[in-house]
């Protein structure tokens, strides 16, 4: 056939994040507990009851009023999306697109800029520093000179696992000329969150998702709080009935688990620190991580067989080995003890 993509995305490639069968997936970060019972419940009983024949709520009216309770605001400040790259997706299609820019600071999410090209957006890309904390003359250097329309921040980072502190995150509000994006997809396993500084007259909005905390990665559901006004204007750019009424559903009733959530939370920071702790004994180069997951380093350079080692122990994690200034790299998510403990023997086998 004589179809060829877009000539400004003939180069883009999928997303790749390797789906192997094996007995301990580590690769995704998602919650290693599936959602409480009680949930599970709840949600099949709400299911039985809807109009399939229907389109659901366009607005999701009940599910962002509920978030919105969550975080103190009305659901005007929230924009539902069908996971949190449908909301990063509708920031770029509304204030990005051609003629316009983003900024990202690398090594950061790669699905920004990725998002960003496929709307028609440019991407300005600025360095982080080499211990991958955000350098402010590189972030001053990159706004300045190309003007984005979007600045996104990740926090914490994916996929080094670093949470950005207030002051970065003030300081780039200060500089930016357009949107801030704060991507808060780990943010509950953080110290502190950059919802704390949302303003009705401040152009920034945080997005979350029930992917990774809400033990909900298979209903696809994310959001974003910001300003009322911005998230008019982001309402524009979203297909009609894009969230569907099973995951309005699952979001509305996942809220009344707050306490069950949390206590996953905990759960996973705790077993992150001991991940850490494991990590630190074996011959690899560790980053501290404020998220539900870790990047290593094997300190022989060879990322990339390691992976293959651990795949053959039925172990399987993010292979960053090839990524630009990530060379060498793997990225594990915290799992249950008992998977981080086979993940660390069989790393230990493999080192
Ligand atoms: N942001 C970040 C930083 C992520 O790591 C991810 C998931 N890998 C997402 C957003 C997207 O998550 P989802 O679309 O499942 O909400």
């Amino acid at each position: 056939m004589a179809l060829t993509i877009r000539d400004d995305l003939s180069d883009l490639e999928g997303y790749h994040s390797a789906q192997v069968t094996v007995d301990v997936r580590l690769n995704t970060n998602e919650s290693p507990y599936p959602p409480p019972p009680a949930w599970r419940e709840a949600f099949l009983d709400e299911l039985g009851r809807v109009p399939f024949h229907r389109y659901p709520d366009r607005e999701a009216r009940a599910l962002r009023t509920a978030i919105g309770e969550l975080h103190g605001v009305g659901p005007d400040q929230v924009l539902v999306g069908k996971g949190s790259n449908e909301v990063l997706q509708a920031a770029c299609l509304a204030f990005g697109g051609h003629g316009r820019t983003v900024a990202v600071f690398e090594p950061t999410y790669a699905l920004h800029s990725h998002i960003a090209r496929i709307t028609g957006t440019t991407v300005a890309v600025g360095e982080r520093a080499a211990d991958f904390t955000l350098d402010l003359d590189e972030v001053r250097r990159v706004l300045s000179t190309t003007a984005p329309a979007i600045t996104f921040l990740t926090s914490p980072n994916n996929p080094t696992g670093l949470v950005e502190p207030r002051e970065a995150v003030e300081a780039v509000l200060g500089m930016a000329p357009g949107l801030v994006v704060v991507d808060e997809a780990y943010a509950q396993f953080a110290p502190w969150s950059s919802l704390s500084l949302l303003a009705d007259d401040r152009p920034l909005v945080v997005t979350r998702t029930f992917s990774k905390t809400w033990s909900m990665a298979a209903c696809r559901l994310g959001y974003l709080v910001g300003p009322a006004e911005v998230v008019a204007q982001l309402e524009r750019v979203v297909l009609p009935y894009h969230l569907d009424a099973a995951s309005q559903i699952a979001g509305r009733l996942a809220l009344r688990f707050q306490a069950e959530m949390e206590a996953r939370v905990a759960a996973v920071v705790g077993e992150r620190e001991r991940l850490l702790a494991g990590l630190r004994r074996l011959p690899v180069e560790v980053w501290p991580s404020a998220a539900n997951f870790v990047l290593f380093r094997p300190l022989s350079g060879e990322g990339a067989a390691a992976w293959k080692g651990l795949v053959e122990r039925s172990v399987l994690v993010r292979d960053c080995s090839s990524w630009p200034r990530l060379t060498g790299c793997l990225r594990v998510t915290v799992g249950t003890p008992a998977e981080d403990d086979a993940f660390l023997s069989a790393l230990a086998e493999v080192l």
